[in-house]
């Protein structure tokens, strides 16, 4: 089958979201919406060229003079006088030395105690001195390397931008100072004000300043309990424009989504749900950025072999399944060392097309530079202590921790909270969200408001938690609540949960 587009033009095209399928023979018409420059006429017409989601922004960013021509030291023979960096040589720093916890893997060192690991020689240096925008380039080719394997994608060389084969569009990695660092550089490359961006409902919080400030239209879409639910999104992308909702909006350039362990729902999307959204974005042409730092936090699965054993498919992996005619690089996939590693590390990744990544790291060169060297070298450290076996065991270790959390949370809520509370089980993450069964709010809303019972009554009664209004992309009242079982202690949960039953009780007394 040869990749052509076609467009429905059953709807007025100034503000209905454009339908493009994949079909044999018809060729692309003329276009409102995000895909009017892939439409060509040849077969490798459909490729989805990222390039035409920028925002004015990042197409307007000049490159930096200086960092654009780091590269060419590399060049042998070459005698640089660029440098601003500072002479190593004043570096005060002569070896960086960290020692593994014994019960991490692979972490008894053979006189019983934790291994110790040192950073030194070339791999300091280059820790300690300015690097590349995008990341050390150990720690870029490790990552790459075991996106690839993880994930089934080839490595595509990113000199050879389209190479030839119908609907390829390269792929590689950047990192960053956490993901929010990219989530943030990512959307202001994006989103010009007044474009639409669909977000899961409840969503995280983090990202609604960023889409705030850029004055992005938010489009919230409901969730069950796989997260952002795909007959809900099919709805409301088929009456676009027809509904209060969407009423005189520009068609959608970007969805937002959690897939594993959402924060603050909890919900696991399955595959088949991912291929749905996938599915929807295509034929609707807009992007989707998957943020997933709890994906190897997720507990199906476990207690297989850490290497061998099946994990769940993200979109940046399944949107290849219909490359042949739809093309890649629709998909942008953040993910992050926090939960994993450390939180303090600061270390982030997004792995996605060539396109939108450069302006990513157009805005890092501008912004901060680069990531911290010493951070990705104490990563990398681990990383080649590890392998990738290593560190897969080791992820395994840490969502078995999160798993057991989870389950001695779950059982003292059933036991406490469960006549007035509900919720979906987690299967990956720290989060329980937790629908409080309240009374009708003053103002008229059925299922009443936590907001005040949280943010006053709970805290006076000695349990925080967080209301689920700061949740809601449009700061809605809801009935909702997280909790996070990752930090109290485990013989302080049922405490914490009889005082939040207490405050419940006491609503439905006045
Ligand atoms: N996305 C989600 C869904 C998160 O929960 C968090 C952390 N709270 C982040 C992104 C940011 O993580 P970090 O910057 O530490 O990688």
């Amino acid at each position: 089958m040869s990749p052509s587009a076609q467009i429905s033009t059953s709807v007025p095209a100034t503000t209905i979201p454009t339908k493009v399928m994949a079909s044999s023979s018809k060729k692309a018409t003329s276009c409102a919406c995000n895909c009017s420059s892939d439409a060509a006429t040849t077969s490798q017409a459909i490729q989805v060229q990222p390039s035409r989601f920028l925002s004015a922004a990042a197409k307007a960013r000049p490159p930096s003079a200086i960092r654009s021509l780091f590269p060419a030291e590399l060049i042998p023979g070459m005698l640089s006088l660029l440098a601003g960096k500072p002479n190593p040589t004043t570096f005060p720093i002569a070896e960086i030395s960290m020692t593994l916890k014994p019960d991490a893997v692979d972490g008894m060192g053979e006189d019983g105690q934790g291994k110790k690991l040192e950073i030194k020689g070339k791999d300091l240096e280059t820790a300690l001195q300015y690097g590349y925008t995008s990341g050390t380039v150990s720690t870029l080719k490790w990552l790459t390397d075991f996106q690839s394997r993880v994930h089934g994608r080839e490595i595509v060389n990113q000199g050879d931008k389209l190479d030839g084969v119908a609907g390829r569009t390269p792929w590689r990695i950047t990192i960053g100072v956490g993901s929010q660092d990219l989530l943030n550089k990512a959307f202001e490359a994006l989103v010009n004000p007044g474009d639409v961006v669909l977000v899961e409902s409840p969503v995280y919080t983090g990202i609604l300043p960023s889409l705030e400030m850029l004055k992005a239209k938010i489009v919230p879409i409901e969730s069950d309990s796989e997260g952002l639910s795909s007959v809900e999104l099919a709805k409301i992308l088929a009456e676009w424009g027809t509904t209060p909702l969407t009423k005189g909006l520009a068609a959608p350039k970007l969805l937002y989504t959690t897939p594993t362990g959402a924060n603050p729902a909890g919900t696991t999307a399955s595959d088949q749900r991912k291929r749905e959204v996938l599915k929807l974005a295509r034929e609707y042409d807009f992007m989707i950025m998957e943020d997933d730092p709890y994906y190897y936090l997720s507990f199906e699965g476990l207690g297989q072999d850490p290497v061998t054993r099946t994990r769940s498919r993200c979109y940046w992996s399944l949107e290849e399944e219909g490359r042949e005619v739809y093309g890649t690089g629709r998909v942008l996939r953040f993910e992050s060392f926090s939960k994993i590693l450390a939180a303090g590390l600061r270390l982030g990744f997004a792995t996605g097309p060539e396109e939108i990544l450069e302006a990513i790291d157009m805005h890092t060169a501008m912004a901060n530079l680069q990531p911290s060297g010493v951070a990705q070298a104490v990563a990398q450290r681990l990383f080649d202590h590890w392998g990738v076996e290593g560190f897969l065991r080791h992820v395994d270790q840490v969502a078995s921790f999160y798993e057991k959390r989870r389950d001695n949370f779950e059982e003292k809520a059933r036991r406490i909270l469960g006549e007035v509370a509900e919720w979906v089980t987690p299967v990956a993450g720290m989060f329980l969200w937790l629908k409080l069964k309240l009374p009708p709010s003053a103002e008229g809303d059925d299922q009443g408001d936590s907001f005040a019972l949280i943010s006053e009554r709970a805290k006076a009664a000695g349990v925080l938690a967080v209301p689920g209004m700061a949740f809601m992309p449009r700061g809605d009242k809801t009935c909702y609540v997280r909790t996070s079982f990752s930090l109290i202690e485990e013989e302080n949960v049922e405490e914490a949960f009889q005082r939040l039953r207490g405050v419940i009780l006491d609503a439905w007394k006045e």
